[in-house]
């Protein structure tokens, strides 16, 4: 994904997701939904592509601060569109190790360091 597609605030909620059959139930169209930005905070729907990723993770990608090995792809960089069974999906993901120490990268220390910055300030001067 291209860091100019990855915007900082959240996606319209009143997009019409497209809709699309899956191969189980041809007769059953499914599309994104909105609803879903609700219970996880971290996804990033892509128009373009019709397409979910992680912003935290894809975040942490570009800052490359993840480690190869454990990297989710089909949220940093494919993109997760299996809107069938997304709830596992999304699930599956956010406890995965990648979206955990993503997480830690870009949310938690980031605050933390502002947290102390603010409390010892002349300590912090020497940090950098
Ligand atoms: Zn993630």
């Amino acid at each position: 994904m291209a860091s100019s597609d990855l915007p900082d605030n959240p996606h319209p909620r009143s997009f019409t997701f497209p809709k699309r059959s899956f191969e189980k139930k041809a007769t059953v169209m499914r599309s994104f939904r909105a609803s879903w930005f609700d219970k996880w905070t971290w996804i990033h729907y892509s128009e373009c592509i019709d397409a979910a990723f992680c912003h935290v993770c894809a975040k942490a990608e570009q800052q490359e601060k993840l480690q190869g090995f454990k990297k989710d792809l089909a949220f940093i960089r494919n993109g997760f569109s299996n809107w069938e069974d997304a709830t596992e999906g999304f699930c599956c993901h956010e406890k995965s190790r990648c979206h955990q120490d993503a997480v830690q990268m870009i949310i938690v220390l980031p605050t933390l360091y502002v947290t102390l910055a603010n409390r010892y300030p002349w300590r912090m001067l020497k940090v950098k």
